[in-house]
């Protein structure tokens, strides 16, 4: 029998144009259309103005680093083969804060404010979840 895994989201009716795009390598957030403001992680309605009138909308994926632990023992399957890792906490160009994982990046050159973008781990069971790589600099639109 297969152990318990930790890291597989639940996909309901709601959440599943998120996973949706995801399995696209597409990051969407909710943007409420009575103050503006976009936010993460999606709800039905806006944390902000509890406005019920939000909408998805694709995110550009950019986003700087806030903070992150690297994390050195988690013995929930299946993070004990994937230690260490970088959890990380990131601003989205498009305002929300975001919890995730920063992949591809020795743990010396972390920045705060570094400039990341967002990349897709495909999963072998279970939706992509997004992470993020840090971004080529200058290779973007400005
Ligand atoms: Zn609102």
């Amino acid at each position: 029998m297969a152990a318990t895994r930790y890291d597989l989201p639940d996909v309901d009716a709601f959440t599943r144009p998120y996973w949706d795009a995801a399995a696209d390598g597409r990051l969407l957030i909710r943007r409420c259309g009575a103050c503006g403001k976009a936010h993460h992680y999606p709800r039905e309605f806006c944390p902000f103005c509890w406005s019920e009138d939000v909408v998805w909308e694709p995110a550009s994926g950019r986003a700087t680093l806030y903070t992150w632990s690297v994390v050195h023992r988690n013995d929930l399957p299946p993070f004990g083969e994937r230690v260490p890792y970088t959890a990380a906490v990131v601003d989205l160009d498009e305002g929300p804060r975001m919890m995730t994982e920063v992949v591809d990046c020795p743990e010396a050159e972390l920045r705060i404010g570094m400039p990341l973008q967002v990349a897709f781990r495909a999963a072998d069971e279970g939706p992509a979840v997004a992470v993020f790589a840090p971004a080529d600099e200058g290779a973007g639109p400005a």
